[in-house]
């Protein structure tokens, strides 16, 4: 990264038209309402990509005024837009990449908590990220959750402080919140000249220049703007701000150190250059400000997003594994490789339909081309490409690594696949996804629509891992399974307007799971030898428990053939059989590794059907050696509460078996967090109501699986079997 700007001919095809070095592809994270799809929708604007305001003038009419703002709000919402943004020759104000045009790819992040698959996939496709504040509000709860999601996956981030026009925004006031709330290394490289209805501009930190829009006319270039002289009474501030980035910088980067030692100057360059290095090993946070709104500060946040946020040739490569083995591989980016990608979302467009949008790590990709899923050891052709450009659809014919892509008419993708050449047996790390935590059952308000509910549930659940509908075979109920009552609702009310179907549901239940605590080896036999033609199915397994949240792996270690090839997939899929089913207590298993190493056949009786009920058998009996235990879902809790009625509150969260994390008073409000199960979390907002008198607030999200303790595992279990509508 010592030249920015360079291009590395060894990893980029001649023929691709933005070079890996100028490419970002990046994220907007932000609490919901603090500004995210403004902030995006401005993004666009300045880089030209969607409709200039200065056309409604031109003639337009109202109504593809409105079309166009519908479209827009599509666009905005869509999982990938593409833009190209060149920094301009301003004042001197660029030295990196001046006049070099740049590729950005926004993606989706959303604001949500409920939604943290959606969260989790994207982050695990973007490369940096911008983490939007509100300028009043600081760093909200909410903002909290974002940001460790983003540490999470290893996302390099600047911070942009918006809303900077609003009553009571104060730039400080957000700053020192990221540092103590976020433990945060922030400094600002853009500084705020003034602030509510006095926000006019920012300092450029870095060059020691002032930045300052017009109130005027809002032109097709955006508000007009000026460079100028720091005013006098900001030349104090402007000068601490910058000895303290410098001093900042030179505490973590050795090139800075040296200069700062031996007295040297710091040039612009040298400084932007550290910034940029230590931005993408996310020991530094940028910070800078302004307001969407009002469109300002949008122009310095892009050039901010191209001078400090990655290529994808300045983060770890991705990795995968061999499918079926432990053996890790690592993807780095480079054209000339074989081709590897990851599909991160499903989404229905209403103009092309059925879109999967994917990230290729290496290799590229033509249209015409077959890809192959690991997964389903399918092939298919790729018939169609697209990228999102502002509001247009754009065809394309071929696609690189780094680049973010849509693939058109594909069927049997799904979220997480990952899709590569066939001779590049790899499975990328798929995001994780949390395991749903409620579940219900759910039947149309009329039968003549069962089908059509099916249907509908099955597209859903396609395009949302964290969805899971399925048959409780006890019951014949369809159950749903999701991350919360908000949730299963707005799947319920997807089905009423997308698929027509009107559903009634059953009181939600708490999913719990199933796991062992110790290593044990199983053995299933599926052996019928009188009479006609027989069974015979043998496998031995070793099953011992996998890190938390890993979820259920399946490695087949068998060899000398003792299982022949293709009978292993069918013990596999009897050995998947019985985690979904579960064994202790008729729950999901969960976070367990499972080795297919031995067993025997016979050359006659051996068939599908046998060795699957081995699967099944060994599964059982090595589970049952194994220690097992029951989980239960636990929610991370933040109430906020005035101050007089914390006492109760805390008290009420004891009494519900809550571990309290943090009691955190300011200004006559306390805000409680805590990790409470979810099962003792049902009628929580009316007891908060009524302890508050109604001033208390609470918000909550999955957390973790915990044991359930034996105190109340009679209950459970004694609950568990009366409600086979829980199990999922
Ligand atoms: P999102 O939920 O994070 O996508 O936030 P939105 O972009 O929808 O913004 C939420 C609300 O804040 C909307 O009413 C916006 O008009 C408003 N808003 C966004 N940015 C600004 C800003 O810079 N200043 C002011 N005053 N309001 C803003």
């Amino acid at each position: 990264m010592s030249d920015p700007a360079a291009i590395n001919a060894s990893v980029n095809s001649p023929l691709r038209q933005y070079p890996l070095e100028r490419t970002r592809n990046f994220g907007i994270c932000a609490h919901i309402d603090a500004g995210k799809t403004t902030t995006t929708e401005r993004i666009l604007f300045y880089t030209g990509l969607i409709h200039k305001i200065g056309d409604v003038d031109d003639g337009n009419t109202v109504t593809d005024w409105m079309e166009q703002e519908k479209e827009r709000g599509i666009t905005i919402t869509s999982a990938a837009v593409t833009s190209f943004w060149t920094q301009k020759k301003e004042a001197g104000l660029h030295k990196n990449f001046e006049g070099i045009a740049h590729r950005i790819n926004i993606i989706d992040t959303p604001g949500h908590v409920d939604f943290t698959a959606e969260v989790e996939r994207s982050m695990r496709v973007l490369d940096g990220a911008v983490a939007v504040f509100c300028g009043v509000a600081g760093v909200q709860p909410q903002s909290e959750t974002v940001w460790r999601q983003a540490t999470k996956y290893k996302v390099p981030r600047i911070a942009f402080v918006n809303k900077m026009d609003r009553t009571g925004a104060n730039f400080d006031n957000a700053l020192n919140d990221m540092r103590k709330k976020l433990g945060a290394y922030a400094f600002p490289i853009y500084l705020n000249i003034g602030a509510e209805d006095k926000f006019a501009g920012v300092i450029d930190v870095v060059n020691q220049k002032a930045i300052v829009w017009g109130e005027g006319d809002i032109t097709n270039e955006g508000l007009k703007y000026e460079i100028t002289e720091i005013p006098e009474a900001h030349q104090d501030r402007a000068q601490a701000a910058l000895a303290e980035l410098i001093d900042a910088v030179s505490n973590k980067d050795d090139s800075i150190a040296e200069l700062v030692l031996e007295e040297k100057p710091i040039t612009v360059p040298a400084l932007k250059a550290a910034i940029r290095r230590l931005t993408c090993k996310i020991e530094l946070i940028p910070v800078l400000c302004g307001t969407a709104f009002k469109k300002k500060g949008i122009q310095v946040l892009i050039d901010a997003v191209v001078d400090y946020l990655p290529s994808p040739l300045d983060i770890p490569p991705a990795t995968g594994h061999v499918p079926g083995t432990e053996d890790s591989l690592e993807v780095p980016p480079n054209d000339g490789a074989k081709f590897c990608s990851l599909a991160f979302k499903l989404w229905t467009d209403p103009y092309a339909g059925k879109l999967v949008f994917f990230r290729v790590y290496s290799g590229q990709l033509k249209k015409g081309d077959s890809i192959y899923n690991p997964r389903t050891r399918k092939r298919e052709r790729v018939s169609r490409l697209m990228v999102i450009q502002g509001s247009e659809r754009k065809d394309v014919d071929s696609v690189y690594s780094g680049d973010i892509a849509a693939l058109v008419g594909l069927r049997n993708i799904t979220t997480g696949d990952t899709l590569c050449n066939e001779d590049f047996d790899i499975a990328l790390e798929p995001p994780t996804f949390p395991e749903p935590v409620i579940s219900m059952a759910i039947e149309p308000k009329s039968k003549a629509d069962q089908d059509k509910m099916s249907q509908g549930l099955q597209r859903l659940a396609e395009e949302d891992p964290t969805f899971r509908c399925f048959t409780n075979e006890e019951t014949g109920q369809l159950i749903i399974a999701g991350m919360g009552e908000l949730h299963l609702e707005i799947i319920r009310d997807r089905l009423k307007r997308e698929f027509s179907v009107e559903a009634d549901a059953g009181a939600p239940q708490i999913a719990y799971r199933e796991t062992i605590t110790k290593g044990a080896e199983g053995e299933g036999k599926f052996i019928r030898q009188s009479g006609g033609r027989g069974q015979y199915g043998h496998a031995i397994i070793d099953v011992e428990p996998n890190e938390k949240g890993k979820g259920v792996e399946i490695l087949n270690k068998v060899v000398g053939g003792t299982i022949p090839k293709e009978y292993i997939p069918a013990v596999h899929a009897g050995i998947e059989e019985a985690i979904k089913s579960g064994v202790y207590a008729g729950f999901q298993v969960i976070d367990i590794k499972v080795s297919i190493k031995d067993g025997s056949f016979h050359e006659v009786d051996s068939n599908e059907l046998a060795f699957k009920m081995a699967g099944i058998f060994a599964l059982k009996d090595a589970f049952a050696q194994a220690s097992p235990i029951l989980l239960e879902p636990i929610m991370k809790v933040e109430a906020t509460t005035p101050d007089e009625y914390q006492g109760d509150i805390l008290g009420d969260i004891n009494r519900r078996r809550g571990m309290i994390q943090g009691v955190d008073a300011k200004n006559g409000q306390t805000v409680l967090t805590a990790q409470v199960p979810l099962a003792e979390m049902f009628g929580y907002a009316t007891a908060i109501r009524s302890l508050s008198k109604g001033r208390a607030s609470y918000s909550m999200e999955p957390f973790s699986f915990e044991q359930v303790p034996n105190s109340v595992l009679t209950t459970v279990m004694d609950a568990a079997k009366k409600r086979p509508a829980a199990r999922s």
